[in-house]
C-alpha cells in the first residue's frame, strides 16, 4: 500500500468512526430533544402568562364596565318591574275609572237605594282578583260597603282625599289621577298596599269614596328598616321623597338603583351595596377566567402538540443535515485533493460537456494546459481519425440518458500521438437531483491495449499456422477437411474435386536438395492459384499432394480441364539456383454430379482416381467413373471379406519345394498362402495381400499361415518325411513378435529348420534394436534368416553385413532374365560371389526352366526354387516331392545325399 492511499484510508476511518464526531453528533440530536422539552415549557407558561393577563385585563379594564352594565341591566330590570307595577296599578284605576259616575255608587252613598246597586259586580269583579279589595265609604268615613279584608285604617286617607276632592270641585279644579292613589305601607303584613281612592260626588258635591286597595306585594321601606343590611332581592317601594332623602344620609358611593313607577309618586328601589355589585363583577371574572382557560387550553396543546413537529421536528432535521452538510463538505474537500493528486486524468464538465475543471494529470496525459483545456468540448478536444466511432457512439448515448459508461478508446495528445485510454463518465447531479455535471476519469492503457493487440496477432498467426501451411500459405489438410466438410458436405448441388499428386517429387529432394523441392512445391502452390477460378479453393494435404474443390456449378468437366491446365503449368521447368527441377502431376477428378457417389465421398473418390492415374504410368488425369467405383466397391467389400476369412481361417498354406542346386534333391520348402475364398476359389497373394497390408491385417494372416505351415511339417516329420527346413515369409514387425517362437514350440518339431524370409527393403530400413536382438534370440534358438528378393531394389551390401544371413534369396526378376541376359547373369554372378565372401548361402527363385537351372548351378547357387521344380504345392503333392527326391539338408553337397526321410541335424 502507498502512503498515499493508506493515507486516504486513515482519514476515511476517522471520518467514519471518530468518537468525538459521535458525541458531538449525539448532542445535536440530544439538543433537539431538549428544544422540543423546552419549546413545551414555553408554550405552558405562555398559556399560563395569557390566562393570568386575560384575568387581570378583565378584572381592571373589563370590571367597571362589566359592573356599569350590571347597574344598568338592574335598573333595567327594575324599570320594568316599576312598569309593570304600574300597568297593574293603570289597570285597576281604569277599571274603577269608570265607576266614577256610577249613579249606583252615588245613591249608595246617599243612602238611598242600596238594593239597586249596580256596581255591586264591577267591585265583585275587582275583588275576585288577586290582592284586590274595596270599599265604599260615605262623606263621614262610615264604611258603607266594605269587602272582606278591607281595612278600615285607610279612612284617614281616604278623608283627606274626600276633602281634597271637594275642595277641587269647589275651586272647580281638575285634580290628576295621581292624587287619588295613595300607598300605605301596612305594618301587618309587610307589604306595600296601594290605595286608589275615588271622590264620589252628587251634585257637585263630595258625598263619599270608594276606595280599592291593591296589594303590591313589595316590601316597604317601613318594614325593611333603613338602617339594615339590605339583602340581595330586596327590592322596596319608596315614595320618591324618601328615595330622595336616602342619598343623603346613607353613606353609599353610588345611587341606589330605581325606577319610578308610574306617575305614582312612589319609585322602586333596590339598595345594593357597591361590594355586592364587585362581587358581581368578580364572578363574572371568574366566568371569563373559566372559559378563557378551557377555551385557550385546547389551542395551546395544539401548539405543543404540533408546535413540535413544525419547530423542533425541522430544527432536528435542519441540524442533522448541517451535520452531514459538514461531513461532506469535508469528503468534498478531501475528494477534490484526492483528485488533484491523483495518477488518472480527472475532467469535470457542465451540462454542455464543456470542461470546467480538470486535474494535472490529465494535463501530463493530454498534454493540454489548463487554458487550453477549460471550455472545450472532450471530445473534440482528444478525439481523432483512428477513435473508434461505435465507441463515441455509446458514450454519447450514455452521457445523454445520465448512465455511468466505461469504454477503451484511442485519444489524441495535444501533439498528436495517439493513445489509448480507459475512459469512464459518471453523470453528477446537484442539490435538486438533476445532472448538471460530468466527471470523466481516464487512464492510459496504451501499454496494455498494444500487449492485447501483440497477443491477439499471436493468436491469429498460431492460427493461421495451425489452418494453413507454412510453405505455401495453403489451407492445410486440417482445414481443407473442415472446409470441405462445411462448405461441400453440406451442399445439396453437385461439386467437384481435383485431387494432385506431384509425381517423383521425392527425386527432386533426393537429388536437389530440400530447399529446391520446398521451391518447386511454391511453383506448384502458384501454379494452383493461378489456375482456380474464385469460387474454388485449394488446399495442400501433404508433402506433395493437394486439393482443389471446385465452386458451385463447376463440372467434372472443368475439373478435368482445370487438370490439364495444371499439368502444363507444373510441368514447366522450375529454375532453382541454376539448376533445373521438372516434376509432373498426377490428377484424380471426382464429381458428385451423376449422382454415383455424394459430396461427402467426393475425397475419397478423387483419391480412386487419382490411385488409378498413378497406377497407370502417372502424369494422367483421371476422372472418377462408374468402373473406378466399381474398382472400389471391390476393394471395400474385399476388405470386409479379409476380416471373415481370418476369422473362419479360409487362409491356407501352399509349400513351394526348394532344391539343392547340385543334387537337386529338396532341401526345404517356402510357405505360400493362398485364400479359399468360399465363391472366387483359390487367390494368390497378389489379390488379396495389398488390401491386407493395407488393412495391417498381414500379420494375422501370417500367424494363421505360420501355424498351420509348423502343423503341416510336424506331420510330415511325425511320418518319417520331414523336411530339412521350411522358410516363412514375415514382416520386419513380425520378428519381433514373440508368438513367432511361441507358438513354434507348440509343435512337435525337431529336425525340420524353421527359417524365416525377411525382404531385402528390411536391410536398409532404420532397424530398431529391438529387431537385431530378435534376430539374434531367434538364431540362437536354431531359427534361419533369410533374406528374400535381394536384388530386387536396393541389394544393400552394408545391411546384408549388418543382418548376417543364413541365407540371401536372389529376386526372380533378376533370375528369370539370365538366360538372354549376360549382363543379368553377372550381376547374378556377382551376388552369388558377395555371398560367398560373406559364408552366406544363396538360393536362386523363379527357376522356370532347366536351363535356367543349369545356368544357375554354374554360377554357383546353394538353392534352387521354381515351377521348374515345382509349383507351389499342397501336403500330399509335397510328400510325393519329397519321396521322390529325397531329402538334403541345406549346405551338404551332393556327394553326400540323404536319403529322403532322413534328416541330419546341422548343428
Ligand atoms: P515371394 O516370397 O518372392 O514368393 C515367391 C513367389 O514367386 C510366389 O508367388 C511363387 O509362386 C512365385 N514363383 C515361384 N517360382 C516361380 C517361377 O519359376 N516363376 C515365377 N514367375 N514365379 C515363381 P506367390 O505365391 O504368388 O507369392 C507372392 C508373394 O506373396 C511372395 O513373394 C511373398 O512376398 C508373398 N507371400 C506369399 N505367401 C506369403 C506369406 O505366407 N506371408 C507373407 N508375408 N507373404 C507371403
Ligand atoms: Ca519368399
Ligand atoms: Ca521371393
Amino acid at each position: 500500500m502507498t502512503s498515499a492511499v493508506a493515507d486516504r484510508r486513515g482519514r476515511a476511518a476517522r471520518r467514519s468512526g471518530g468518537p468525538a464526531r459521535i458525541a458531538a453528533a449525539r448532542s445535536r440530536l440530544a439538543d433537539g430533544k431538549i428544544l422540543g422539552k423546552r419549546f413545551t415549557w414555553v408554550v405552558l407558561a405562555g398559556y399560563i402568562a395569557a390566562i393570568i393577563v386575560v384575568g387581570f385585563g378583565v378584572r381592571f379594564s373589563a370590571q367597571p364596565f362589566l359592573d356599569q352594565m350590571q347597574r344598568e341591566a338592574m335598573t333595567e330590570r327594575a324599570a320594568a318591574r316599576a312598569r309593570e307595577i304600574d300597568a297593574r296599578i293603570a289597570e285597576v284605576v281604569e277599571t274603577i275609572l269608570h265607576l266614577k259616575s256610577d249613579e249606583s255608587i252615588s245613591r249608595l252613598v246617599l243612602g238611598f237605594d242600596r238594593v239597586t246597586y249596580k256596581a255591586e259586580d264591577v267591585l265583585a269583579e275587582l275583588d275576585g282578583q288577586k290582592h284586590v279589595r274595596h270599599a265604599i265609604l260615605d262623606y263621614k268615613g262610615t264604611p258603607i260597603l266594605r269587602s272582606p279584608g278591607f281595612m278600615l285604617r285607610e279612612s284617614k286617607a281616604a278623608f283627606s282625599a274626600i276633602e281634597f276632592y271637594s275642595a277641587a270641585r269647589l275651586l272647580s279644579v281638575e285634580r290628576p289621577l295621581a292624587e287619588a292613589v295613595r300607598l300605605r305601607m301596612s305594618d301587618d303584613d309587610g307589604m306595600a298596599h296601594l290605595l286608589v281612592v275615588l271622590p264620589i260626588a252628587s251634585r257637585g258635591l263630595v258625598e263619599g269614596v270608594l276606595i280599592v286597595e291593591r296589594v303590591i306585594e313589595l316590601p316597604t321601606v317601613a318594614s325593611v328598616g333603613l338602617t339594615a343590611p339590605f339583602s340581595d332581592s330586596d327590592w322596596v317601594v319608596m315614595s320618591n321623597f324618601q328615595l330622595g332623602m336616602i342619598g343623603q344620609w346613607r353613606d353609599l358611593s353610588t345611587s341606589p338603583i330605581h325606577a319610578r313607577i308610574g306617575d305614582t309618586g312612589y319609585s322602586l328601589v333596590r339598595l345594593a351595596n357597591h361590594e355586592e355589585i364587585a362581587t358581581l363583577g368578580w364572578d363574572l371574572v371568574q366566568s371569563v377566567l373559566f372559559v378563557v382557560v378551557w377555551g385557550m387550553a385546547v389551542p395551546f396543546l395544539g401548539m405543543v402538540v404540533f408546535g413540535r413537529g413544525v419547530i423542533s421536528k425541522p430544527y432536528e432535521a435542519l441540524a442533522a443535515s448541517r451535520q452531514k452538510l459538514a461531513r461532506s463538505q469535508k469528503e468534498v474537500a478531501e475528494l477534490a485533493q484526492i483528485a488533484t493528486m491523483s495518477h488518472e486524468a480527472i475532467l469535470v464538465t457542465d451540462r454542455d460537456q464543456r470542461i470546467i475543471w480538470h486535474n494535472p494529470a490529465f494535463s501530463v496525459l493530454t498534454g493540454y494546459a489548463e487554458e487550453e483545456a477549460l471550455g472545450r468540448h472532450p471530445g473534440r478536444l482528444l478525439q481523432g481519425p483512428d477513435t473508434d466511432e461505435e465507441t463515441v457512439a455509446r458514450l454519447r448515448a450514455a452521457i445523454a440518458s445520465a448512465r455511468p459508461v466505461r469504454e477503451e478508446l484511442v485519444n489524441y495528445r495535444r501533439d498528436g500521438k495517439p493513445y489509448w485510454v480507459s475512459l469512464s463518465i459518471s453523470p453528477l447531479s446537484g442539490e435538486d437531483g438533476v445532472v448538471d455535471r460530468y466527471v470523466a476519469i481516464s487512464s492510459d492503457v496504451t501499454h496494455k491495449k498494444l500487449a492485447e493487440r501483440r497477443l491477439e496477432d499471436a493468436r491469429r498467426q498460431t492460427e493461421h499456422h495451425a489452418l494453413h501451411d507454412a510453405l505455401t500459405g495453403l489451407p492445410n489438410r486440417r482445414s481443407v477437411d473442415g472446409l470441405l466438410e462445411a462448405e461441400i458436405g453440406s451442399d445439396d448441388g453437385a461439386r467437384t474435386l481435383v485431387r494432385v499428386d506431384l509425381d517423383h517429387f521425392k527425386a527432386v529432394n533426393d537429388t536437389h536438395g530440400h530447399a529446391a523441392g520446398d521451391h518447386v512445391l511454391k511453383h506448384v502452390s502458384d501454379a494452383l492459384c493461378a489456375e482456380i477460378h474464385e469460387t474454388d479453393f485449394a488446399g495442400r494435404i501433404g508433402g506433395d499432394e493437394f486439393v482443389i474443390a471446385l465452386g458451385p456449378g463447376r463440372s467434372a468437366e472443368d475439373g478435368v480441364a482445370l487438370a490439364e491446365r495444371l499439368q502444363s503449368a507444373i510441368r514447366r521447368d522450375v529454375v532453382f539456383e541454376g539448376k533445373t527441377c521438372r516434376v509432373g502431376a498426377s490428377f484424380g477428378v471426382a464429381s458428385s454430379e451423376d449422382g454415383l457417389i455424394s459430396n461427402r465421398q467426393l475425397l475419397v473418390a478423387a483419391d480412386a482416381a487419382l490411385y488409378e492415374a498413378k497406377e497407370h504410368g502417372r502424369s494422367q488425369t483421371v476422372l472418377y467413373t462408374p468402373e473406378i467405383h466399381a474398382g472400389v466397391q471391390d476393394k471395400r467389400r474385399l476388405s470386409v471379406e479379409i476380416e471373415r476369412g481370418i476369422e473362419n481361417e479360409e487362409f491356407v498354406p501352399l509349400f513351394q519345394p526348394q532344391v539343392d542346386a547340385v543334387t537337386e534333391r529338396v532341401v526345404g520348402a517356402e510357405v505360400l498362402m493362398r485364400w479359399q475364398h468360399p465363391e472366387r476359389g483359390v487367390l494368390t497373394p497378389d489379390q488379396f495381400l495389398p488390401m491386407a497390408t493395407r488393412l495391417a491385417l498381414v500379420p494375422e494372416i501370417d500367424r494363421i499361415i505360420y501355424r498351420q505351415g509348423l502343423r503341416a511339417a510336424a506331420e510330415m516329420e511325425r511320418i518319417g518325411q520331414g523336411l530339412p527346413k521350411i522358410s516363412f515369409n514375415v514382416g520386419s514387425a513380425q520378428i519381433e513378435d514373440p508368438v513367432l517362437i511361441s507358438v513354434a514350440d507348440l509343435y512337435d518339431i525337431e529336425s525340420t529348420t524353421v527359417a524365416f524370409e525377411i525382404l531385402e527393403s528390411v536391410l536398409v530400413e532404420e532397424q530398431s534394436s529391438n529387431f537385431r536382438l530378435q534376430v539374434d534370440r531367434l538364431r540362437d534358438r536354431g531359427y534361419r534368416i533369410e533374406v528374400d528378393d535381394f536384388g530386387s531394389g536396393h541389394a544393400s551390401v552394408v545391411g546384408l553385413m549388418q543382418l548376417n544371413p543364413d541365407a540371401m534369396k536372389i529376386d526372380q526378376r533378376l533370375i528369370i532374365p539370365i538366360i538372354s541376359s549376360a549382363k543379368t547373369r553377372d550381376l547374378v554372378r556377382h551376388i552369388v560371389g558377395i555371398g560367398r565372401s560373406f559364408g552366406i548361402s544363396v538360393t536362386a527363385e523363379g527357376v522356370e526352366t532347366a536351363e535356367h537351372a543349369v545356368i544357375l548351378r554354374e554360377l554357383g547357387c546353394n538353392t534352387l526354387q521354381g515351377f521348374h521344380y515345382a509349383r507351389p504345392l499342397n501336403v500330399v503333392e509335397l510328400l510325393d516331392m519329397v519321396e521322390e527326391r529325397g531329402t538334403i539338408r541345406p549346405g551338404q553337397t551332393g556327394d553326400d545325399p540323404l536319403p529322403a526321410g532322413h534328416s541330419e541335424s546341422t548343428a
